[in-house]
């Protein structure tokens, strides 16, 4: 018998183009059993009359812990913003800070329909034991930033955290370990060997800022006598699969890089515009090959960790520097939040559609709302009119986390209290 049966919904797979079906999931052992008409019988029932089903969103650049930095740094440029306001308060944070900032950022992504996100940021290993016991998937990584010149790879915080996940997670199951450049600028191409070999020889992904600032751009070449995605290529870090974020200045080149690699690229609209950094040209990456996703970035740069948004966005975006409303349809945005963010994560096989077999990682969204009514085409409604708080329900291995405005897995009243009382006095430095 199944456990659980969604029925009477509107479901969008992600397994066709433009594919709707109406009718009901079976799932059965976390996984989705069958899609169809049909109403096996079941241990639970959710009637999803009114509602749109589909696949859980994937996250593909995420700093979970930065919620504690909410709306503490607006309006400020990226070198500005990182180094006279973030570096400082991260210095400060603590593991208990952080912990409570990332399950503040868990909360709102369950919420508004993140399943599956990769993180880059400091004290994972204990993020990571409360990932699990929430039940959200992640990839996590901690960055290398080798900005002195003493530094010794080896007692880099970030190494030492890696190998911690790495031995616990490895690369495989709903939390997983990722290696991470921080950025082109903040390590020279000797500390990327190091953690190319290291991707290599334990088959992880490689997370990476690339591109996000013309001087930045500028910049690398200066240092490199190439572009930083070439410089990259360069040193092998190509070699394995790789999450770049950001790609903002792009060249012809660099995508041709990019693409012969099958690496992905992780667009993140909302902070390139609030950061004054530009605006990715997603249909130039897409026409030379690569697989591009979205991402939030940092609640400090957002400051909002609602997917949705990054899906509207990266569509009106994409339309508005074209001058072409077809430069990114509707369905290739929602594409880009769940079928190609699972191909960045390396979960391509069980998560980002709803088929027989993968993961039971999906959401409800309630369109009994004026603001969603009439629903002429439900992936319309969803990437054009749709909103995070729609969110009626979200499910992960087929284990519901979030429903009708609670949380099963998290505390959001401690959530809160933790951050306002304990993390944000640390943050301004009181
Ligand atoms: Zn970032």
């Amino acid at each position: 018998m199944l456990d659980t049966l969604i029925k009477n919904a509107v479901i969008i797979p992600m397994t066709e183009r433009g594919l709707v079906i109406k009718g009901s999931i079976g799932i059965a052992n976390g996984r989705i059993a069958c899609i169809g008409p049909d109403e096996p019988e079941a241990r639970e029932t959710i009637d999803a009359r009114g509602h749109i089903v589909m696949p859980g969103l994937v996250n593909a650049h995420a700093h979970t812990a930065m919620c504690v930095m909410r709306g503490y740094a607006d309006d400020y440029n990226l070198k500005t913003w990182l180094y006279d306001k973030v570096f400082p308060v991260e210095a400060r944070l603590d593991e208990r800070a952080i912990v409570a900032g990332v399950r503040l950022g868990i909360a709102e992504m369950l919420a508004s329909g993140t399943t599956s996100f990769s993180d880059m940021y400091f004290c994972q290993p204990a993020a990571a034991r409360e990932i699990e016991r929430i039940g959200i998937k992640a990839n996590l990584c901690n960055a290398v930033l080798a900005l002195s010149d003493n530094y010794v790879f080896e007692k880099d915080r970030a190494v030492i955290e890696t190998s911690e996940l790495i031995e616990k997670y490895g690369s495989k199951g709903a939390v997983r370990a990722d290696v991470a450049i921080h950025a082109e600028y903040t390590s020279p191409p000797a500390i990327w060997l190091r953690v190319r070999d290291q991707a290599k020889e334990h088959g992880l992904i490689t997370h990476i800022h690339l591109s996000e600032t013309k001087a930045e751009h500028e910049e690398a070449k200066g240092r490199h006598g190439m572009t930083a995605a070439a410089a990259f290529e360069k040193y092998g870090v190509l070699d394995g699969p790789v999450l770049f974020a950001h790609g903002v200045w792009l060249e012809e080149d660099d995508m041709r890089i990019i693409a012969s690699h099958h690496a992905s690229v992780a667009h993140c609209p909302v902070s390139n515009l609030k950061l004054g950094s530009g605006m990715a040209d997603v249909r130039a990456m897409r026409e030379a090959g690569i697989n591009v996703c979205l991402g939030t970035d940092g609640a400090c740069s957002n400051n909002s960790l609602d997917l949705f948004e990054e899906i509207k966005i990266s569509a009106l975006l994409a339309k508005g520097l074209t001058l072409d409303p077809t430069a990114l349809p509707a369905y290739d945005a929602l594409e880009m939040a769940t079928v190609n963010g699972a191909i960045a994560q390396g979960r391509s096989d069980e998560t980002g559609r709803l088929k027989a077999g993968y993961d039971a990682d999906l959401i409800m969204i309630n369109t009994d709302a004026a603001h969603l009514r009439p629903v002429y085409d439900p992936i319309s409604t969803v990437v054009y009119s749709a909103r995070g708080s729609d969110v009626e329900l979200t499910m992960v291995r087929g284990r519901t986390l979030y429903r009708d405005g609670k949380w099963l897995t998290l505390d959001i009243g401690k959530t809160v209290k933790a951050v306002e009382e304990y993390a944000v006095p640390i943050v301004k430095n009181e």
